[in-house]
């Protein structure tokens, strides 16, 4: 079975916030510090980007600390954004999905539930729903649809061998996992399914939350379906970039 390699890319920050930001209704007075990340995975084959960051546009915009455009993240371990086949979106966030257009040939594989609810369901245009999304690349995700660049997944699939998408809600309405082989067995990204390590090891969320029944299942899931504890990964841990080899300024490889 094919096998891939697993690098984080540290596309922005740290920025810092309350710690209950990122541990659900607890630690109000400390103050945390998060990443924002791309992932990618390198096999035999083409290269797999895992979510695509913001686009240097809305980083401006938004003044984002310590960014560094994904596409150039990518150049520094080889990779040419532009010529990349397949982007795997966890979800359809600002902070994962912006960066769409930095990736004009690549196929994007988003779960089907995820991309009705953000680019199609009236609710989703409330005010407090509009905090995680940003119309443009809305617009481009749904220019795509019904090309052979577009993917809607219905749930679990492998979708290249060795690459499995795993849904998992809570943070978000069909966040999906990626679960990838590797020599040291299967790697789960969970993306925002937990932003830091501590909420798998606590057994508790972070403050975005979509659904907390549906979150604390897919904890149970994603645990099950990782070889084990250390293969499962959070979404905006610093200790990404910290505790990892690093292979290039802030590339590292985690498995
Ligand atoms: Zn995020």
């Amino acid at each position: 079975m094919e096998e891939y390699k697993i690098y984080a890319l540290k596309y922005a920050g740290p920025l810092s916030s309350s710690g209950a930001l990122m541990m659900w209704l607890k630690e109000w007075e400390e103050t945390v510090e998060r990443n924002y990340y791309i992932w990618c995975l390198k096999g035999e084959g083409e290269p797999v980007v895992v979510d695509a960051g913001v686009s240097p546009e809305l980083a401006k915009e938004r003044n984002l600390a310590g960014y560094v455009s994904p596409a150039e993240m990518l150049s520094r371990i080889g990779i040419k954004a532009d010529e990349v086949r397949h982007v795997i979106l966890t979800h359809i966030h600002w902070d994962h999905a912006d960066g769409v257009t930095l990736f004009p040939n690549a196929t994007i594989y988003i779960q089907k539930e995820e991309y009705r609810f953000w680019v199609k369901d009236p609710l989703s245009k409330r005010a407090p729903l509009q905090f995680f999304v940003v119309d443009s690349y809305l617009e481009y995700l749904a220019s795509l649809e019904g090309t052979d660049r577009l993917v809607l997944l219905k749930g679990d699939r492998e979708i290249l061998p060795g690459i499995e998408c795993l849904l998992a809600p809570g943070h978000d309405v069909a966040l999906q996992a990626v679960a990838v082989n590797t020599a040291k067995g299967k790697a789960i990204l969970g993306s925002d399914c937990a932003h830091t390590f501590r909420n798998y090891q606590e057994d508790w969320p972070s403050t975005f939350i979509f659904d907390l029944p549906g979150w604390m299942r897919t904890y149970d899931k994603l645990r099950e379906a990782a070889s084990s504890p250390e293969l499962l990964f959070p979404g905006h841990d610093p200790m990404m970039t910290t505790q990892y080899e690093q292979v290039a300024e802030d590339v590292t490889l985690l498995v």
